[in-house]
């Protein structure tokens, strides 16, 4: 037990991987400081350090966008913590994806390390934050009836709270209730498998052909008693009749390459790294054309030269061209449909097929993540330039977070098997029934009475439905970057006023910052630089006695 007394107070409200990420930081960066913090952590999830998209009781069937050869986000520094591989104690596999699960284990582990360091005094509280209001002496929070605080300094590290349903989801979800179809969602998988079991007759629809879309299948497949072999999928018969997924482009992601040396034809040299770093430098103090073409400049010349050395001669204006096109209309320059897009991606995954542009493109503006992010996210950009990249980013993911090549062999052979369908896949005309949905393409229709969401609510602020979010925007506490981003924070995390000001103490790491900050939606960003500022900023106000509120 530490003793409490005048030390300085921190709050973390929520504690999933970034939460995880900002404690281990904090508790690194104490060890350089002259100063004692005791630390509050709330979050009532069950299992605090994994977070739900990590949770240890998930389905084994959810697997991590991440081979073990490609798991790097850092260990901290004290008590003796193993990276990911070194913790699992057996030698995986270094080019298999592990499952969610797995590494949510790990990362309890991680957590129960972090709550019995000796440096900073940490407790754990399994409670929700309802609000949070700034009060003399720093920021006072309702923690389920009670009152708690002040606290100096609070960190929230909330995920992707509640949103409010999209229209099109509205609309099924007082459909479903009135003909009593079913409408549910993709995760947790774990329920998703018990419902299934009840599916043999059923049609079911999958909105949503991003990466949950292979955690869907497998629940609805192998979790049914399926099984993969080399010839194709043999059926337990306890898989839906038939499974149709669609999506607005009906292209399924692009797998990542299957082996570290497949992978390893898409290195960057140093020195391109190093150019790619200094032309964000001068993007990130652009405008978004600007922007766009400096990074177009240093992106073309790479990927050419890497296709030249895997026997593919492209102009660099032709790779230009598919960049510019990138950036203003995302995933419109590849026009073959899902199954082909599919067999492609495979192929290229695999290596048997000559790199395209897209793929190529996808692969080193992924081993660029991070110099990518250790430029923009402390920087102060313009609201423009911040919306262009964020968009570029992200329509770049389908080919750079995209799933095991394994998956997409998945999805294959269940086509071949007749279980799945995806001639519906690109953006379906669909009407109620009275027995569930109606989706129709080139004249052909098809009745589904179950569908599942696998689309990922977006971080557009204005959509949060979640209460402690909702009650800070209207305090005034958190604004938007721009229509359809996230809160407006500084390099540290610090949230900022609409004038620019950042807030004394309270600060917000994650996706619902997306804008200020770029490619959260991975470990390698919950635990990388972004958490150390954030303990090094809170530390350094702390120490000038200047972490208190207004
Ligand atoms: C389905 C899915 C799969 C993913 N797979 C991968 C992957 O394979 N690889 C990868 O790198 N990234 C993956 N990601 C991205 C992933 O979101 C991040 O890597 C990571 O989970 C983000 O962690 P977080 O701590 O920001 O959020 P979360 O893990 O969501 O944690 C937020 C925590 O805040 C708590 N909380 C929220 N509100 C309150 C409150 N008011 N009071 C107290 N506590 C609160 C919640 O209970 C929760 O525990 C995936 C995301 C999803 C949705």
């Amino acid at each position: 037990m530490c003793e409490v007394g005048n030390l300085s107070k921190i709050a973390v409200v929520g504690v999933g991987p970034r939460g995880l990420g900002a404690l281990e930081a904090l508790v690194e960066q104490c060890q350089d400081y002259e100063c004692s913090v005791a630390v509050d952590v709330f979050d009532p999830y069950a299992f605090p350090g994994a977070g739900p998209n990590f949770s240890p009781d998930e389905s084994p069937q959810c697997l991590l966008n991440i081979p073990i050869r490609d798991i790097a986000f850092r260990a901290p520094s004290f008590s003796n913590c193993d990276g990911f591989a070194g913790w699992l104690g057996t030698s995986p596999d270094p080019d298999s994806f592990p499952s969610r699960a797995d590494l949510g284990r790990y990362l309890q582990a991680r957590y129960e390390k972090v709550l019995a360091q000796n440096t900073v005094c940490i407790k754990r509280l399994s409670r929700s934050v309802d609000r949070i209001r700034p009060c003399a002496g720093g920021w006072q929070l309702d923690v389920e009836g009670c009152r708690r605080g002040p606290y100096h300094e609070v960190l929230l590290t909330l995920g992707q709270p509640k949103t409010e349903p999209d229209e099109q989801f509205a609309e099924w979800q007082d459909h479903a209730e009135r003909v009593d179809a079913c409408l549910t969602n993709a995760y947790p998988a774990k329920h998703l498998v018990e419902q299934a079991e009840g599916w043999s007759e059923n049609t079911v629809a999958i909105r949503g052909l991003g990466l949950s879309v292979f955690d869907v299948i497998r629940a609805l497949t192998t979790a049914q008693g399926g099984r993969f072999h080399d010839h194709g999928y043999s059926a337990s018969g306890r898989e839906p009749e038939r499974i149709m997924a669609f999506s607005l482009t009906g292209k399924p992601p692009f797998p990542k390459p299957e082996t570290g040396r497949i992978d390893a034809l898409f290195d960057p040299l140093q020195s391109e790294t190093e150019a790619f770093s200094q032309a964000l430098d001068e993007a990130i103090e652009s405008g978004p054309q600007t922007a766009a073409e400096l990074i177009n400049a240093v992106l073309a010349p790479v990927v050419g030269r890497l296709m030249q050395s895997l026997g593919v001669t492209v102009a660099t204006k032709d790779i230009t061209q598919w960049l510019e096109t990138e950036w203003d209309s995302p995933d419109s320059y590849e026009t073959e449909g899902p199954v082909e897009t599919l067999r492609i991606g495979i192929e290229l995954a695999e290596g048997s097929r000559a790199p395209t542009i897209g793929f190529s493109i996808g692969q080193v503006w992924r081993k660029w993540q991070n110099v990518f992010r250790s430029k923009f996210n402390p920087a102060e950009v313009d609201a423009g330039t911040a919306g262009a990249i964020v968009g570029f980013d992200d329509g770049l993911k389908r080919y750079s977070y995209g799933p095991p090549v394994s998956s997409a062999r998945e999805m294959l052979a269940l086509i071949n098997a007749g279980i799945l369908d995806l001639s519906f896949a690109a953006d379906p005309e669909i009407r109620l029934t009275d027995t569930g949905w109606l989706l129709k393409k080139e004249g052909e229709t098809a009745s589904a009475s179950v569908m599942i969401d696998s689309v990922q609510p977006s971080p557009d602020l204005s959509k949060i439905v979640d209460l402690l979010l909702r009650d800070l925007i209207s305090q005034g506490l958190v604004h938007p970057v721009s229509e359809g981003l996230g809160a407006m924070t500084d390099a540290d995390g610090r949230l900022l006023t609409k004038q620019g000001d950042p807030l004394a103490g309270l600060c917000f790491l994650g996706r619902l910052a997306l804008g200020s900050v770029v490619a959260v939606d991975s470990l390698d960003n919950c635990f990388g630089e972004d958490a150390s500022r954030w303990a090094k900023g809170v530390l350094n106000r702390l120490t000038a006695g200047d972490g208190v509120a207004a």
